[in-house]
């Protein structure tokens, strides 16, 4: 199978089977979602979405939370990961908001990239979800399930991983190509054991076909002579 008809045959797989993938973090407004990004680095949407109800009620605007400070967001965001550089994130984030862009959330991946805790994946995030700007987040799951799929040749960083995914998957699909392999690295093949028996994709995953010859070779060295 060449790179380019896995690239087909997953994206079909995909398209019949996700058609609509979502982010499961819970937002009303550009400045919630952002919020709820920076809170998920290194961190489970699950978390995120049991911490947020209280911040957003806190800090409604990027005004309220403009003229916080560290210690009080830290009391709201003390379960995630990373709290206190997150709490401090948070509040430089907004004071920015405040003094450069009106207070409100920037629509492009650069502007968003010189906000405080916002690297290059919660940037495409956000422009892709808010502002529907094709864009690919490389995400942990993004990167693990691409390498073993195949969709990329053991990526090294999630740039490479980005770049080689951005080639191959037409541009209107990049945002929910992003979806898709979140999703699918969250459920299936997780990093942990990838549950390749449930797996929808083991006709075209090369981590699949590699485990399953070895299988094979193993079970042909115990047969007896
Ligand atoms: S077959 Fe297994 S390794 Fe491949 S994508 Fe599915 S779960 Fe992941």
């Amino acid at each position: 199978m060449t790179k380019q008809q896995r690239y087909t045959a997953v994206i079909s797989w995909f398209q019949q089977n996700m058609p609509n993938p979502e982010t499961e973090l819970h937002y009303t407004s550009p400045f919630q979602l952002l919020i709820s990004v920076i809170l998920a680095a290194q961190c489970t949407d699950k978390r995120v979405n049991l911490i947020t109800p209280a911040l957003f009620e806190a800090y409604p605007t990027p005004e309220a939370l403009a003229v916080s400070n560290k210690d009080a967001v830290f009391e709201y965001v003390k379960s995630v990961s990373y709290p206190n550089n997150k709490a401090n994130h948070l509040v430089k984030m907004a004071q920015m908001l405040m003094a450069d862009f009106d207070g409100e959330v920037p629509s492009t991946v650069e502007d968003l990239m010189k906000l405080p805790g916002v690297g290059k994946k919660t940037a495409n995030v956000i422009a892709s979800i808010v502002f529907k700007i094709p864009a690919l987040a490389v995400d942990t799951h993004v990167f693990r399930v691409s390498n073993r799929i195949g969709l990329t040749d053991n990526s090294k960083t999630p740039l490479e991983t980005e770049k080689e995914l951005n080639k191959y998957i037409p541009k209107q699909l990049w945002s929910t190509a992003h979806h898709w392999l979140i999703l699918h690295g969250r459920y299936v093949c997780t990093a942990r054991k990838p549950n390749c028996g449930e797996c929808g994709l083991k006709a075209y995953c090369k981590y699949y076909f590699n485990s399953k010859s070895t299988v094979d070779l193993i079970s042909a060295e115990d047969v007896p002579m």
